[in-house]
């Protein structure tokens, strides 16, 4: 297991792209407190430069994203930036898909926390080749990040690669990373509103997992409420319910994966 450590522009100059959104997704620059101080000051000459820097470092990162999609699509990997808020489940599926496909297919984790490498050791257990990112007080991964993982991954063609992104519902949906797909996980004990409130998440992602769904008897969360606000904001995602603990509907999950994978017979 490998452990990287974003590099101090990372820590540093830590500005979030807004891709049309204005100044209302400023997080500023404190690198103590990224997402302690949102600013907002309307029309003034300073929000202009900070939209145009913004936008600078957006157009940064998908030029280096571009790079790496290229290099994974020679390669014949397929590449899933999975997403979600804290705690909803991304290591626990993880984890489980590791040890269920051991054998099946090729599956290795570039694991995104601000610190320890706490998860990287789960899914080094659980059996697949992982790299660990500490962002610090970035709370996103970024294209250069997963780039320099990528190379210390070294994946072979025909696997997979999934990039377990910093827990945050925000400004991961900003950062193009390279990846082929995207994947949101939801948990039960989360509100059904999520998709509205959160609607950049949900709109780029081609799958929804939604997990806990063994809570169900437990938890006020009603099924229909969330797919019918998830319907608002991306009516073409997939959904699949599932349990990471239990393992419902991880076979449907492995399908949809299997069903990404690059045929390398066309070249
Ligand atoms: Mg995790
Ligand atoms: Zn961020």
């Amino acid at each position: 297991m490998q452990l990287l450590a974003a590099g101090p522009e990372h820590r540093r100059s830590h500005q979030h792209g807004t891709k049309g959104h204005g100044h209302d997704q400023d997080h500023g620059g404190d690198p103590g407190h990224d997402d302690a101080g949102h600013l907002h000051i309307q029309g003034t000459a300073a929000d202009e430069r900070t939209v145009i820097l913004q936008q600078k470092v957006l157009a940064k990162n998908d030029e280096i994203a571009q790079r790496s999609r290229e290099w994974l699509r020679h390669r014949g990997v397929l590449a899933v930036n999975l997403m979600s808020s804290p705690g909803a489940g991304k290591t626990t599926l993880l984890e489980r898909t590791a040890r269920e496909l051991a054998g099946k297919l090729r599956l290795s984790v570039i694991e995104g926390d601000q610190e320890t490498a706490l998860d990287a050791r789960r899914i080094q257990a659980a059996g697949a080749a992982v790299v660990q990112i500490n962002t610090g007080a970035g709370c996103h991964l970024d294209a250069a990040m997963v780039a320099e993982g990528l190379r210390a991954l070294d994946p072979p063609g025909g696997s997979i690669v999934m990039i377990e992104n910093v827990g945050n519902l925000v400004c991961p949906a900003l950062f193009d990373l390279g990846e082929s797909c995207r994947v949101v996980i939801m948990s039960v004990t989360e509100g059904a509103d999520k998709p509205l409130k959160y609607p950049h998440m949900f709109r780029t992602a081609d799958l929804i997992l939604l997990n806990k769904i063994d809570l169900l008897p437990y938890v006020d969360f009603d099924v229909d409420s969330f797919l019918g606000f998830l319907g608002q904001v991306n009516p073409a995602a997939r959904v699949v319910q599932v349990s990471a603990t239990r393992g419902d509907g991880t076979p449907d999950w492995y399908g949809w994966l299997r069903g990404r994978l690059p045929d390398r017979r066309g070249g």
